[in-house]
């Protein structure tokens, strides 16, 4: 077994698309980024890599590269599972905590959930999304910024 952890924050900003986990969630604000800013999906490639001791999101994917500028990050978390696969691991579990002042995610986790589970190829009852706020603390919590938590474990394929 191989775990790993993954942390990622985004500044808000008027006019950008909130992405989360790969659905695009209803927002007044959007993550301002490179790619397309999905900090859950971010946190989980950087989990991932940190299990398989393969560094982190920046040295695959550079944000000073223009490839991914705008990039769709479900490319990377498939890649990123696929990379975890050639290496001989299998994604068991996702664990991963958003931290979002507004709007309120609960509605839509279910559908950040099955998404999740598609890019890593995975069954959705192995992905866990939680959402929650910093109650008014912080960047965070004064509605500037999102950020994500993400715990992911590996396992050995068997051949
Ligand atoms: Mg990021």
């Amino acid at each position: 077994m191989r775990v790993g952890h993954g942390y990622d924050i985004h500044r808000l900003a008027a006019g950008r698309p909130l992405m989360i986990g790969g659905v695009q969630v209803p927002s007044e604000q959007g993550a301002v980024g490179h790619s397309d800013a999905d900090v859950l999906l971010h946190a989980v490639v950087d989990a991932i890599l940190g299990a398989l001791k393969a560094g982190d999101i920046g040295r695959h994917y550079p944000d000073s590269d223009p490839a991914w500028r705008g990039a769709d990050s479900t490319r990377f978390a498939r890649e990123t599972a696929a990379r975890a696969r050639d290496a001989g691991w299998e994604p068991v579990n996702v664990d991963a905590t958003v931290l979002l002042e507004r709007p309120k995610l609960a509605g839509h986790v279910p559908a950040i959930e099955q998404r999740v589970a598609e890019c890593l190829d995975v069954a959705a009852d192995r992905i866990n999304v939680k959402a929650a706020t910093n109650e008014g603390l912080d960047a965070v919590g004064q509605g500037r910024a999102v950020a994500c938590h993400a715990v992911v474990l590996l396992a050995r394929r068997h051949r």
